[in-house]
């Protein structure tokens, strides 16, 4: 037969991107095209289900329709993986190359006892919001990312990691890569459709958590699509003033505003925000910040992931002593706020967001910046919205044994 691969979106100029469509917009375009509407229902599970990569692996969908699919349509998604590096920690940190050959990064990660996997997605190309702290801030902004680009990074790291352990249990998402997912909220809401859908990848919407850095028209966006999905706000200072010198977003959308969606909307199943604080050294670390932070949330149902600096080259930061993280988590405990504290993984294979896609551009002389000439070990890690977030699931488990244990997960 024809060969019906796909894999190059950019050459065929064909609109109908298949990864980004819904069940129900496969079987309309089926119908539109003359096929039986059901096949669209079996390329939804071929894509979503089965992960296939190309057409040719749907054997059970006539030649005649793979043939349509071929000339009409495009797969959509990642056009390769640059680098896929396993951490000694389990992590598998991916590299994929979008079809204009622009770079993102995703990260796969097992808890502790490695009986289930959270990957944290990007949602951008970049990043506008220039938190100051944050690689892929520092790197700049060059595009949104389409649904099917958003899904496919799930779909290619679950098909890797069921190859590599079959029986895995994929289990949480977290959009805290690359960019801000709420500056791109049509695209990431239909992704969230997309991951919870039960004929898919059925991930429950509880298991997906969104990170901002307090988009306000986002956040209203999401709460009011009804996903399901759990909201995490990246709030990293207790005042305005001090929010403004690190997050500069803060100007545009005020931390009242911001903390006022917060408590009239509610996310997720369990209806608690998670608040995200990067402990920065002699920045926003002390106990007075701690009883801040502690007025500034009272009366919104939370908690609080307190998330210790990784020091990178290229940003004047530090990360605070343990005492002071210590101190600040104490505080906080004190007036029985549920704390965290979240330290990075896969930090040998350059584990954070915007890290690795950011020392491929600097290689590749994008901005001019240089990379370093050697790499301290061990590499210092940057994230997008939470830093720690990489190990952002793992000790929920236990902290929140009672709400998850013996419930449907849905
Ligand atoms: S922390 Fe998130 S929102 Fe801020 S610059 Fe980095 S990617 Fe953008």
């Amino acid at each position: 037969m024809t060969d019906t691969t796909m894999q190059s979106p950019a050459n065929s100029g064909a609109p109908l991107r298949l990864r980004g469509m819904t069940q129900a917009e496969l079987e309309q375009m089926t119908a539109d095209a003359g096929f039986p509407a059901f096949r669209g229902r079996q390329l939804f599970h071929w894509l979503h289900r089965k992960m296939a990569r190309t057409l040719d692996e749907m054997k059970n969908l006539p030649v005649a329709f793979r043939e349509w699919l071929a000339t009409n349509a495009v797969m959509g998604g990642v056009k390769d993986v640059v680098t896929v590096k396993t951490s000694q920690d389990g992590s598998y940190k991916f590299l994929f190359e979008l079809e204009d050959g622009r770079k993102v990064e995703s990260v796969l990660m097992p808890d502790a006892k490695r009986t289930y996997w959270t990957q944290c997605l990007s949602s951008q190309v970049g990043c506008a919001v220039d938190c100051k702290f944050c690689v892929t801030g520092f790197n700049g902004f060059f595009r949104q990312m389409k649904v099917d680009e958003i899904v496919d990074q799930v779909l290619f790291a679950r098909r890797h990691l069921l190859t590599e352990q079959p029986g895995a249990n994929f289990r949480n998402l977290v959009y805290m890569g690359m960019g801000e997912p709420l500056l791109n909220p049509d695209a990431v809401i239909k992704s969230i459709r997309l991951f919870s859908d039960r004929e898919g990848v059925d991930l429950s919407p509880r298991r997906i958590t969104v990170s901002t850095s307090g988009i306000v028209p986002g956040m209203v966006q999401l709460a009011e699509a009804e996903t399901g999905a759990c909201l995490a706000l990246s709030l990293n200072a207790p005042n305005q003033a001090e929010r403004e010198r690190i997050m500069p977003i803060t100007k545009k959308y005020p931390l009242a505003d911001v903390l006022d969606v917060c408590r009239r909307y509610r996310y997720g199943k369990h209806k608690r925000v998670t608040f995200e604080y990067v402990l920065l050294a002699g920045i926003n670390d002390t106990t007075d910040h701690a009883r801040q932070v502690a007025s500034l949330v009272k009366g919104i149902p939370c908690k609080i992931n307190v998330i210790p600096f990784n020091p990178n080259p290229t940003l004047p930061f530090g990360r605070p002593e343990t005492d002071d993280v210590q101190a600040f988590v104490d505080v906080l405990g004190a007036q029985n706020y549920t704390v965290s504290v979240r330290w990075s993984k896969a930090l040998d294979v350059d584990g954070a967001c915007g890290q690795l896609a950011g020392q491929h551009r600097q290689r590749r002389g994008i901005r001019g910046v240089e990379a370093p000439a050697a790499t301290p070990e061990p590499t210092p890690a940057q994230f997008a919205h939470a830093l720690g977030d990489l190990d952002f699931f793992a000790p929920v488990a236990a902290e929140s044994a009672d709400e998850d244990d013996g419930e449907d997960i849905r």
